[in-house]
Formats: structure tokens, sequence, C-alpha cells
């Protein structure tokens, strides 16, 4: 029976760190979140934010704009918070309303304040190992198995998955500490057969009960990064858990896995983006 990695116990934990880090040093540091339209799970996201943030002893400045907000109007806003001293961060809570083009939108935040790391110059930074923002879902996935001890250097990684925000950043940071990483994706042959080679396998496809028991490994780690609702209302990740938590080492819940360390790492990188802009 697999152990259940807690990830709001070690969320919790790095919350902590970057509270302490806060008071001891007294910086002051500011988060800008900005919404735009009224979709429910996008508000939630931003209340817990303002949470974490009140918590960590972080300023938080929301802005939250109607549904029908203009390209224009928005990144005129994006301007003003990168010249603001106040901000060090800048958050765009996604998805965007149809009319507003994210990419465009992402590109016009400051790389030295794109805390969600989504900014293709981060994005670069990333790939070559060269970073300061760490991706902030890719990264809570690396701190949750750190936390079982399971080491990745020469361990077989597989991902499955290949989005810009998870799937892809999730490669290099396992790439970075020396896994052997395979990606899968939609036309990824003989899936289960790749994925129960996995000493570590990520599940990131936005599927309910997606990896069976049949395609893990014996001990392996599953990290399930789904978040999917069901019809009654619940949430459930990727994996089926029921099955897979027989199987495999170390496992993720949904909820109270991977959703609470996402939040953790982007206070990390706020206080970040703080050091690289205040130069200490
Ligand atoms: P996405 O839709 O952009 O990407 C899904 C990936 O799954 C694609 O690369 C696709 O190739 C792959 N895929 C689809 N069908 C497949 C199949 N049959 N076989 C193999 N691969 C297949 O999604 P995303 O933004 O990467 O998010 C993935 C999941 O993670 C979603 O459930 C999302 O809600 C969740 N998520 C959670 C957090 C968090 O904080 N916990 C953060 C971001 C995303």
């Amino acid at each position: 029976m697999a152990k259940i990695i807690d990830g709001k116990a070690v969320s919790a934990a790095v919350k902590e760190q970057v509270k302490d880090e806060i008071a001891r040093e007294r910086l002051d540091i500011g988060l800008a979140v900005v919404i735009v339209g009224d979709d429910p799970a996008s508000r939630v996201y931003v209340n817990n934010k303002k949470k974490a943030c009140e918590f960590c002893g972080i300023k938080s400045y929301e802005y939250a704009l109607p549904e029908d907000t203009t390209e224009a109007e928005l990144l005129e806003l994006i301007d003003t918070l990168n010249g603001d001293a106040k901000v060090n961060g800048i958050l765009v809570q996604l998805p965007l309303p149809k009319q507003l083009d994210e990419k465009t939108i992402i590109e016009h935040i400051s790389p030295m304040k794109d805390v969600d790391a989504f900014h293709e110059s981060n994005v670069g930074r990333i790939m070559i190992g060269n970073y300061a923002f760490l991706p902030c879902t890719p990264a809570g996935c690396m701190e949750l198995i750190r936390s079982t001890g399971v080491e990745v250097s020469g361990k077989e990684c597989v991902v499955i998955g290949r989005s810009n925000i998870v799937g892809k950043p999730m490669a290099m940071l396992l790439l970075h500490e020396n896994g052997t990483v395979t990606v899968c994706h939609s036309k990824t042959k003989n899936l289960a057969e790749v994925c129960s080679r996995a000493d570590i396998l990520i599940a990131a496809v936005g599927r309910a009960n997606f990896v069976t028991a049949d395609m893990v490994k014996e001990g392996a780690v599953v990290i399930d990064v789904g978040i999917n609702r069901l019809e009654n209302g619940k949430l459930c990740g990727d994996v089926k858990f029921d099955e897979v938590s027989e199987k495999a080492g170390y496992i993720t819940p949904v909820p109270g896995g991977v959703g609470p360390m996402t939040i953790a790492m982007l206070m990390k990188n706020t206080v970040m983006a703080k050091r690289i802009q205040s130069g200490i």
C-alpha cells in the first residue's frame, strides 16, 4: 500500500519558511493578481492566492476587471503594474475571456515580475537550467518528490502531458535533476507500457481516472497533477487512486496533493522577484 504524500503539510511547511524569511528580513513585498470576468474556478484560485499572501506577509493587490475588458485596457493595466515599485509580482489568472490573447498578455508582463514563469524568456531560462522563477506547479511536484526521500537522479521518469505550463517544464526540472525522462502525449503509442517503466510517474492529462494500476510500476512515486470535476461535483485527479495506491510506493491525493503546492511555490517566486528587483 502506497504512502500518501501530504501536499497540504508540505505546502504549509513551504509557506511557513516564506513567512519566516519575510519577517526575519522585514521584506516589503507586493503581488498583483489580475482576474478578468467571473469564472467561479478562477475566483476560488484568486481567493486562495490572496489568503496565502496574507499568511506569508505579502501584500496582495487585486484587480478584478469585467468580462468585456479589451486587450488595450488590460495591457495598459499591466504597463502600470510593470512600472509600480510596490508590485514585485504580477499574476494574470488564466483562462482569459476570448477577446484577450493569452500569449500577448503574458509577453507584456515584465519578465522580472512574471511569478508564474510563463513569459517566453523565463520559459527559455528553464530550458537551459538558469532560472530565477520556477514554474509553480512543476516546482511543487519536485518538492513533493523530494519529500519522499526518493532521489530523481538516474531514475526512469515519465510525464504524461506536454502542455507549456505543466508537462514540458516538469520534464525539464526532472532532467535538470538527472532523471531519464520520457514525455508522453495524446499520440504516444503503447502508453501503458511506457508508463509502467517509470520509477517516477507524473500525470498531467486532465482526464479523470486515466492512469490505472496496469500503467504503474510496483513501488513507483505517482504524482497526480490533474484536477477534474466529476458529475457529482467532486474533484478527482488523473489517477485511479484506489487501485494505483495498492501498487505505488508513494502517491499524491486529489485534492490535497499538488494543488496546495502550486500556491506555495507562487509565494516563493514572489519573494524571489523582490530579491531580483532590489538586488538582495
Ligand atoms: P492541457 O490540456 O494543456 O494538456 C493535457 C496534455 O495531456 C496534453 O499535452 C495532451 O497531449 C495530453 N493528453 C491528452 N490526452 C491524452 C492521452 N489519451 N494520452 C496521453 N496524453 C494525453 O492540460 P494542462 O494545463 O497541462 O493540465 C493538465 C491537468 O492538470 C488538468 O487537469 C489541469 O486542471 C491540472 N492542473 C493542475 C494544477 C494544479 O495546481 N494542481 C495546475 C495546472 C494544471
